[in-house]
């Protein structure tokens, strides 16, 4: 599997004509021919193969060196493929569909009995999302089946936001990447179950709680998610993925909440002991910090821009070769909720809080 000779087309969503697109029409070739191949969605790059082919769907496990126990999400490009993948519709899927869909929102449904359980990881249930992006949706249409695909990294790395990094992770190791420049969001798609009521948010991403309760009322968020519950070691998360640490860059990541002055002198700290020290901040702070790589992470202000430059940000650090990275943290709100549990995860747990002072 590492010899593959790895395509990579490279197409203009907005000049080039998707339909019958003959870059499109090799990738879903290899598609059929039960090889995996790299695409663009709105969320970050994804890892597909014929979700209805067992080959296939090995192959994927084996190029990311993904636990087997983790299940995929399904995407699919029309209404009619989700038919044959669920055993029913709930109402509230039915509207978080109508409302979200195409979208970065992913919806568990009972699955079908035919679904492969490659693809659930034995589970009753199957992840479902039909993806914002005119690339992905051609090729799945092309494809003429639903792509089972996680993000396009190996496992434990920075998601892929850009074809280069899926090139970076995966050459020799899959058919092609289909390069249709950088994804928007920037982070996965949120995760919310649907065999439940209320729902369950399982993974935090591109669609808020917020956004969903206007739709459908109350959801709940699976206690592994929550910030600062003493639960959250003993609790096994819904969504089998959310237990690996994910997002990681090569150096120890460390996530700060505090002021800029308190995360300079942590710097200035390991600088003694002569350390290369990284900092990811924010455009608004970046000024504040004296250290030996300073990268800039979006604006502060509005998280959206943070969200969709996290993952090249972390994978900067991997090329310069540093010792420690310190992280500015950000509040739980809106996409911050998504932000924090995709740092928290790269940190692996590691947080420093500023000693509150008592005046
Ligand atoms: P990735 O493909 O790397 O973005 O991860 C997909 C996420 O969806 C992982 O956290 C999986 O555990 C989760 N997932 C996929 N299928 C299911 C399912 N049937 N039930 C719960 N979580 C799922
Ligand atoms: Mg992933």
């Amino acid at each position: 599997m590492n010899n593959l000779q790895t395509k990579h087309w490279i197409v203009d969503k907005k000049t080039d004509i998707l339909t019958d697109n003959p870059q499109v029409k090799e990738a879903a070739l290899w598609i059929t021919n039960d090889e995996v191949v790299a695409f663009p969605t709105e969320t970050v790059y994804g890892l597909g193969a014929n979700a209805l082919s067992d080959r296939a769907i090995s192959k994927i496990f084996k190029a990311k060196g993904r636990p087997s126990d983790n299940p995929l999400i399904v995407h699919i490009a029309t209404i009619e493929q989700l038919h044959n993948l669920v055993k029913g519709i709930p109402e509230k899927a039915k509207t978080l569909m109508d409302k979200f869909w195409p979208g970065p929102l992913t919806i568990v449904f009972e699955g079908d009995s035919s679904v492969s359980p490659r693809v659930t990881a034995g589970l009753k249930t199957v992840a479902i999302r039909m993806p914002d992006d005119p690339l992905a949706l051609a090729l799945i249409k092309e494809a003429g089946v639903p792509l089972a695909a996680p993000s396009a990294n190996l496992s434990g790395k920075p998601s892929p936001t850009k074809a280069e990094h899926v090139l970076k992770d995966l050459t020799g190791k899959i058919a092609g990447v289909l390069d249709g420049g950088a994804t928007g969001v920037g982070l996965e798609s949120t995760v919310i179950d649907c065999t439940c009521n209320p729902p369950m948010i399982l993974r935090p991403g591109g669609i808020t709680k917020e956004q969903i309760e206007m739709v459908i009322g109350v959801v709940v968020v699976d206690k592994a998610l929550l910030p600062n519950d003493e639960t959250v070691t003993a609790h096994a998360p819904k969504s089998p993925g959310m237990k690996y640490t994910h997002y990681a860059p090569q150096a120890p990541f460390i996530l700060v909440e505090g002021s800029p002055q308190f995360l300079q002198s942590l710097v200035e700290k390991e600088q003694k002991l002569g350390k290369k020290v990284a900092v990811l901040t924010t455009e608004e702070n970046k000024h504040t910090y004296e250290a030996d790589v300073v990268v800039a992470c979006g604006y502060r202000r509005d998280l959206k821009t943070v969200a969709h430059h996290l993952y090249d940000s972390l994978r900067r650090f991997d090329d310069q070769d540093v010792d420690i990275i310190y992280g500015e943290a950000f509040p739980y709100s809106d996409v911050g909720e998504a932000l924090m549990n995709r740092l928290t995860k790269a940190a692996g747990g590691q947080i420093i809080k500023e000693p509150t002072v008592t005046k």
